[in-house]
């Protein structure tokens, strides 16, 4: 369970987030939504410490996340992956070394400089690659990829960090409605296959409205709505 209490981040003397709190219970698929400059991405950045907040506190289970400094944090970090609205795949490199980056960050396997992967961890990429139908793009490299196969990678990349939250700050703002659908439909599986929380960041409510469980409004930095998609009777 994240539990973010009186949590708010100035910029310049101005608030981007204000007094927001909130539960999350684990497994849930929240949306935030709101108009742009609202605060969502300041929010889900607060939760994996890219930005750190000026006032309030954040815990999940037993962890002060809003104390945690070095290997802590880093360890924090591992148990949420973030998804971006421009995927942050490393171009140059070949797909499946995008998705074996995921294993870098995993808290339960450390890893020596001399041998970065092992067997399992390529076998583990691989089929993260298959849940997602590009499996067959292992080798080429990320920026020969359509957006929408970008995207779905750093979904392949979250997965294998094996994180407890998925943190996806406009995962489809760059993509045409059919690969909207695709990489959503990749969050959801995640969500209902293992499990994961996941918190994401949207524009469109009828998205929203479609995939989530929970819908949480935000405007000028402040929540304005929480409830079920039906609980929603006009725009945010
Ligand atoms: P949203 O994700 O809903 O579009 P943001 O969290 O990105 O909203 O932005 C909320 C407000 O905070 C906006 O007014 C934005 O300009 C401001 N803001 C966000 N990040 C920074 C930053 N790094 N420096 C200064 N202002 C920022
Ligand atoms: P399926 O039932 O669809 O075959 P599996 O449970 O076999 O899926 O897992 C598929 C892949 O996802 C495996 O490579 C596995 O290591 C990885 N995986 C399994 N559980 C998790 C988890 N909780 N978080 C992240 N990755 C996981």
């Amino acid at each position: 369970m994240l539990v973010l209490d009186g949590v708010a981040r100035h910029f310049n003397n101005k608030a981007a987030v204000s007094d927001v709190s909130l539960t999350i219970g684990s497994g849930s698929f929240v949306g935030v939504i709101g108009r742009s400059g609202a605060g969502k991405s300041t929010l889900l950045r607060m939760v994996n410490r890219l930005v750190d907040p000026t006032a309030g506190s954040i815990r999940f289970g037993d962890v002060d996340v809003t104390k945690l400094k070095g290997q802590a944090l880093r360890d924090w970090r591992a148990r949420c992956a973030m998804i971006f609205q421009q995927f942050n795949l490393v171009g140059r490199l070949d797909v499946l070394t995008n998705v074996l980056m995921g294993r870098l960050n995993t808290v339960s396997t450390p890893r020596s400089l001399l041998q970065l992967w092992k067997d399992e961890d390529r076998a583990v990429a691989l089929s993260a690659l298959e849940q997602f139908d590009i499996s067959q793009l292992a080798a080429q490299r990320a920026d020969s990829l359509s957006g929408g196969q970008q995207q779905r990678v750093a979904i392949a990349r979250a997965l294998v960090q094996e994180p407890e939250i998925i943190l996806a700050d406009e995962p489809i703002a760059s993509l045409d409605p059919r690969n909207t659908k695709v990489v959503m439909d990749a969050l959801l599986r995640i969500n209902r296959h293992y499990g994961i929380t996941v918190m994401c960041n949207l524009h469109s409510l009828d998205l929203a409205r479609t995939y989530c469980d929970r819908l949480i409004g935000m405007s000028a930095g402040r929540v304005v709505f929480d409830g079920v998609p039906e609980e929603l009777t006009e725009g945010v």
